[in-house]
């Protein structure tokens, strides 16, 4: 896909990182630590399956550990190789700087076209891989906890926290050793949603603040923005369906690996994940336009463009043709270094992968805290807090029945009011205020400081100088 003079993608990260350190004041030694990536692990292995070994390709590499343990998913794909898991461990560790989750960078991934497997091989890949990362740390609750990426899932997290368990036998914390896992194999309620929820979070507070919108040429609200979503998988597909079930932003495209849909009235989501499912493409949809050539939908009329699927699908070729004014980076690297230059001169306005998709990270770490505390959010309070709820609405009704005609506790208040937060509420709650809390304090420095002209580079600023901070305070 890298067009001639495109920088790779670990390189793209790299730009980004220099162009941001250039701002700073760090000593270059510093900056050289926190910039290289500290090691990365190559396991080749081989999985006896229909009659033959085969034999896979794996990686996990550890960008930085001023913090652990490390943390980031675990990709299935073919075009997995080092430069990419490189990249991809090293915006683990300015995610979760950005987002105040106590963690380094790390990232894993396997050669794999996963759709090539039956469930019981994949099964068998899945803990041969976490065995041999499981017995060098690379797996481990206080050290490195991996969770789900591109092409796997809560599946293959109970796979990868069973294996760890069977080879930890006393490791009383041995479910922290992964995050992502289904609810019953210590999950957290909400995780599968939370990078989407988190985009849409990202896009409210966005829409907050008068002066970021007027950035972006756009006015008013996220209500009836149009939006085009690149990939229908598992953060795009909730992006767009909070989107516009909530926010009354309509889906006017959707591209997806055999091509594109288009509707300016407006696609439903349900139906695309639905017909996507039982087809295995988007292609003969009703109700839309179909195009074969999908990326060329990332270039229509738009109000936000929402990549949500590979690195670097804007590009040295199609970033001066791209009309959104704002785009929201929900997968990991979407747009090239290059790129990104291209888009800051026409003025795009662009919310940065190592925020836009943090939320992912930000419910791993509500899950590892409950892995480790070994309790369920809410169990001890939720109760209690009904029981306080209900004495006041005890007094309302007093009022309410004084009063008579004059005044009366709205219809659905009572509801509403008594019930207290389960772990899905508070779930909801702690990633809204994370996403929050990291965004405004990228618009803080985006709007005071001359010398940085958009939200990546004040991402960057954030969260290097939180890093730097750390090893500072190791002494380095
Ligand atoms: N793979 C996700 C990411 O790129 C989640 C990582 C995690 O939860 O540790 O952010």
């Amino acid at each position: 896909m890298l067009k001639r003079n495109e920088p790779t993608f670990r390189e793209s990260v790299d730009m980004m990182f220099n162009r941001a350190v250039a701002l700073m004041d760090l000593s270059p030694g510093l900056e050289e630590k926190i910039r290289v990536c500290n090691a990365t692990y190559t396991v080749r292995f081989g999985v006896r399956l229909r009659g033959d070994i085969q034999t896979f390709t794996g990686y996990r590499s550890v960008h930085s550990e001023h913090m652990e343990p490390v943390k980031g998913g675990i990709r299935y794909a073919m075009s997995v190789n080092q430069d990419e898991v490189e990249a991809l461990a090293a915006l683990m560790t300015y995610k979760c700087a950005l987002v105040e989750t106590p963690f380094g960078g790390s990232k894993g991934g396997l050669c794999i076209d996963p759709r090539q497997y039956e469930e019981h091989e994949l099964e068998r890949i899945t803990r041969r891989f976490a065995y041999e990362l499981a017995k060098r740390d690379l797996i481990n609750p206080s050290q490195n906890v991996p969770a789900p990426d591109m092409g796997t899932g809560e599946r293959e997290m109970a796979w990868i926290a069973d294996q760890y368990a069977r080879m930890n036998t006393t490791d009383i914390n041995a479910r922290a050793c992964v995050t992502g896992k289904p609810l019953n194999a210590g999950g957290i309620s909400g995780r599968v949603e939370a990078t989407g929820r988190g985009v849409q979070y990202a896009l409210r507070e966005f829409f907050r603040d008068k002066r970021d919108v007027d950035k972006a040429n756009l006015q008013g609200t996220l209500d009836g923005k149009r939006v085009i979503v690149q990939g229908l998988g598992n953060v795009g597909y909730h992006a767009a369906k909070f989107l516009s079930a909530e926010d009354g932003a309509i889906i006017t495209g959707i591209i997806e690996r055999d091509g594109g849909l288009y509707h300016p009235g407006g696609l439903d989501v349900e139906a695309v994940q639905h017909w996507l499912t039982r087809h295995g493409g988007v292609s003969g949809f009703p109700d839309a336009t179909y195009s074969p050539e999908g990326a060329a939908l990332l270039e229509e009329d738009c109000d936000i463009l929402i990549p949500a699927a590979l690195e670097g699908v804007i590009h040295l070729e199609n970033a001066a043709r791209i009309k959104a004014p704002l785009i929201i980076e929900a997968a990991n690297g979407p747009i090239t270094a290059s790129a990104d230059e291209i888009l800051r001169d026409k003025g795009t306005v662009i919310i940065p992968d190592l925020y836009a998709n943090a939320g992912g990270v930000t419910v791993s770490y509500f899950e590892w805290v409950k892995n480790l505390s070994h309790i369920r959010f809410g169990r001890m309070q939720r109760r209690q807090e009904e029981a306080r709820h209900q004495l006041l609405l005890d007094e309302l009704q007093r009022l309410d029945d004084y009063l008579g005609d004059a005044w009366s506790i709205s219809p659905d208040f009572k509801q509403k009011y008594l019930k207290g937060a389960g772990e899905l509420e508070l779930v909801r709650s702690g990633l809204d205020d994370t996403m929050r809390i990291a965004y405004q304090s990228m618009r803080e420095v985006w709007h005071d400081r001359a010398d940085v002209g958009d939200l990546r580079m004040a991402a960057y600023l954030v969260s290097i100088d939180k890093v730097a901070a750390s090893y500072r305070a190791k002494g380095l």
